[in-house]
């Protein structure tokens, strides 16, 4: 496995691995990784085939981080994201820095941004108005570097992919997105790295948010239900968890990510709960 960090050297192997016609499959991260980013590294493999290669890139963007979120206590440990990479059959990985990937030279400052202007805005752009603009900037360059006939992205952030697919359609990026489902903790908790930061109070708490996407499917299943009650009997129901507090509920078309009322079967489901500072998002399609 080849440990990259210059944007010069991994351009230079992709392409070499171009010139030998061999399908490349990416997996960007941001490190302290966990068996859900493992799978898609493993889907990866599967698209890539067995001539192929996969890359796997970790690092932690800061331009999708607002000033007040957790950059700085973002977990790290590259050490350990190695060696799982090793046993996961990855061909490299790339791990710049930030002055690679951000120069601040004076006068000659970081300073061109891809946005999204629509799927962006709802839920996750809503609650971190800068966050989209950071993920589609930093994929975006990742793609111009890696160069990835196939990426996969996980469910889990179901609103990202939704809105890289868009950037990689507009923009004409010859990638293919593929989406991978998410793994979860044996409670159903889905696996997160920010999972570390909660204490065991907060995480016997954290199934909540897994529990109302039953709790949500459970009821359309009957018959189709009024947004706002369905939110309201929800917002009940996770706040009987004590150490959990809402940031929102959301009942949406999974093509537009525009709201929708009723909610039927189909329809998705995507909540964000805060338990102490650390944030936690889930999804499904109820
Ligand atoms: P992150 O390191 O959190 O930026 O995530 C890197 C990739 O892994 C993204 O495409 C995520 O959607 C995906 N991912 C994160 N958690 C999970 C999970 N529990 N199951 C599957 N994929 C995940």
């Amino acid at each position: 496995m080849q440990i990259v960090s210059s944007i010069a050297t991994m351009q230079r192997l992709a392409g070499r691995w171009r010139q030998e016609r061999r399908r490349l499959g990416f997996v960007p991260t941001m490190g302290y990784l966990h068996e859900g980013h493992l799978s898609l590294v493993k889907r990866a493999r599967q698209a890539a085939g067995s001539r192929g290669k996969v890359v796997v890139s970790i690092y932690v963007n800061p331009t999708q981080f607002a000033p007040s979120e957790d950059l700085s206590r973002y977990p790290r440990d590259l050490k350990r994201d190695l060696s799982l990479l090793r046993g996961a059959g990855a061909d490299a990985v790339f791990t710049p820095d930030d002055q690679t990937m951000y120069p601040d030279k004076a006068g000659a400052a970081f300073s061109t941004y891809v946005v999204e202007e629509q799927l962006s805005q709802v839920m996750e752009g809503a609650a971190r108005p800068t966050h989209f603009r950071g993920v589609t900037t930093v994929v975006a360059k990742l793609f111009h570097i890696v160069q990835p006939d196939v990426a996969v992205f996980g469910q889990k952030d179901f609103q990202q992919a939704a809105v890289l697919a868009r950037m990689v359609r507009d923009l004409n990026f010859p990638v293919r997105l593929i989406v991978a489902p998410t793994r979860r903790e044996r409670d159903g908790l889905a696996m997160s790295s920010r999972n570390t930061f909660l204490d065991a109070e907060q995480r016997a708490q954290a199934v909540i948010l897994f529990h109302a996407l039953r709790a949500a499917a459970a009821a359309v299943k009957k018959k189709p239900q009024p947004s706002a009650r369905l939110k309201a009997d929800l917002k009940k129901f996770i706040t009987a968890a004590p150490l959990a507090r809402l940031d929102y509920i959301a009942f949406f078309d999974p093509a537009t990510l525009q709201p929708v009322t009723p909610v039927r079967r189909g329809t998705q489901m995507a909540l964000a709960v805060f338990f102490g500072k650390t944030r936690l998002i889930d999804n499904a399609t109820l």
